[in-house]
């Protein structure tokens, strides 16, 4: 059997769209599925639409993804003088022909088409010349440009995994452009080209692209090559059901890394987008994803790039991490924020419970640097049974215990421990004692941890300054 082999065909124009990366993830993960080889190769012919910086995007995504390319990077740039000899060869074949048509006479074109309100088309005006004729332009050194003639009757039909049968009339097809005045193949024909050439067996693209493939398979079928394998993928669009665009303000992939978003669970949604794995099996790795994925799962209709589904998973991951690893991610937020005083495991051990987004770290450091103004009512608080005179009880009484206990002895064990024994022994209810702690060591009812949790973080010092405070404000009745 014919070894698999994909790619991944960037043009380097601008950032890390989530469609091109979804496309990236799939190629790589169909060539790891059927043990085949995938390809990076940038399209770079077009070099007034290139940005530099893009390239550093491309290699940058796929390492922090941990797509590894077998063969590549290829660049179309560096392959020009290979592409015009088959487009002179199409032209022997009968297949494509000479231009001459100046700039001034497609601009005029252009004009009139426009005021009959058609879109801009090639009018053929080249597709005849007689022979003498061209022979003598060339021999002039008149500039031309060589256009595909594509058949002006019958339809061109191909298969596509996905999108099955798909039948295009001929005549809807435009003479296009295959090689440019400057010689330089145009992006459609070094496409094509060079997946001959790279013996690409699936192509993998977005549905844009199905308009165009049945101008890539006349070329093949001129030159008598194999067509590939068509795999195109469903648009994906954003939650107002337009097909996701950065101008519409949707999020590149390098936005949502910087938004706080875990490459993994990105990754792991993209796949979603398109790929159904047919169970309800909603988390996968990479390396899982390389064992599961199955072209047969890829689905036709549009999906929809559902950012709240996407927090979620990623609050998902976060919870999963190890937490030395959740340290390494955020603990220098931590330190920034508070400085060494405090231990920034058992913070981040707090925060691995709520956040969702590893920008959330700071909304949520605030108790550790000063108990919020609060009014005294928040004592009042029926679930927990709770009042500011029981409050006021229960905050003296937990003074007077805290006092005790040594500096060094204020582990969490202990806590828990005096604590929940002080409550029984007062015959209080845990919340009636712990409650109000929480309130009065932060401030807030949404502090990211328990009372015991964050006067073990506090240490002995500031608990008991803070818990003095509570009480002098709870007497003053503030
Ligand atoms: N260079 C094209 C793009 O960036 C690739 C299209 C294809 O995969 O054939 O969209």
């Amino acid at each position: 059997m014919k070894e698999v082999r994909t790619r991944y065909a960037p043009s380097p124009t601008g950032y890390m769209h989530i469609g091109n990366l979804r496309t990236a993830l799939y190629e790589y993960l169909i060539a790891k599925k059927l043990g085949g080889k995938f390809i990076l190769r940038i399209e770079d012919t077009d070099q007034e639409r290139l940005v530099k910086e893009s390239l550093e995007v491309i290699y940058k995504t796929l390492d922090l993804v941990g797509i590894k390319y077998d063969e590549g990077p290829y660049f179309q740039s560096e392959r020009l003088e290979i592409y015009k000899p088959f487009a002179e060869d199409l032209v022997k074949l009968g297949n494509a022909y000479y231009c001459f048509c100046s700039k001034e006479r497609l601009d005029e074109l252009k004009k009139e088409q426009a005021e009959s309100e058609e879109f801009f088309h090639y009018d053929n005006h080249c597709k005849n010349l007689s022979n003498e004729i061209i022979q003598e332009n060339l021999d002039k050194g008149l500039p031309y440009v060589i256009r595909q003639k594509m058949p002006m009757t019958g339809e061109t039909v191909f298969d596509d995994v996905v999108y099955g049968k798909i039948k295009v009339d001929n005549s809807e097809l435009e003479d296009q452009i295959l090689l440019k005045t400057d010689g330089y193949p145009t992006y459609n024909f070094a496409n094509v080209i060079d997946d001959h050439l790279m013996n690409i067996t699936h192509v993998v693209r977005g549905s844009e692209y199905l308009s165009s493939t049945p101008k890539y398979n006349l070329l093949y079928a001129s030159f008598g090559w194999d067509i590939p394998t068509y795999i195109h993928l469903p648009l994906i669009l954003n939650e107002n059901g337009h097909k996701l665009s950065k101008r519409l303000g949707d999020k590149s992939f390098e936005d949502l890394i910087a938004e706080g978003y875990l490459v993994e669970a990105v990754i792991n949604f993209i796949a979603l987008l398109g790929w159904n794995p047919g169970n309800e099996r909603e988390f996968f790795t990479l390396n899982e994803l390389e064992e599961s994925f199955t072209i047969e799962g890829i689905s036709k209709s549009p999906s929809v790039f559902d950012k709240t589904k996407l927090k979620w998973m990623n609050g998902e991951y976060i919870r999963k991490m190890e937490l030395n690893d959740f340290v390494e991610l955020i603990g220098k937020q931590i330190t920034d924020s508070l400085g060494n005083k405090m231990n920034k495991i058992k913070i981040a051990k707090l925060l691995q419970k709520r956040i969702e987004l590893t920008t959330e770290v700071e909304s949520h450091l605030g108790v550790f640097k000063k108990v919020a103004n609060y009014s005294t009512e928040l004592y009042i608080h029926k679930k927990m049974k709770t009042d500011q005179l029981i409050a006021l009880n229960s905050l003296k009484l937990a003074l007077d215990k805290l006092i005790t206990i040594d500096d060094d002895k204020y582990t969490e064990e202990v806590l828990h421990d005096t604590l929940i024994n002080l409550a029984t022994e007062n015959n209080l209810k845990n919340g009636q004692l712990l409650w109000p702690l929480r309130l009065a060591l932060t401030g807030t009812e949404q502090s990211p941890g328990g009372a015991i949790e964050l006067i073990d973080i506090l240490g002995k010092v500031e608990s008991i300054k803070r818990i003095n405070n509570a009480i002098e404000k709870l007497m003053k009745g503030e």
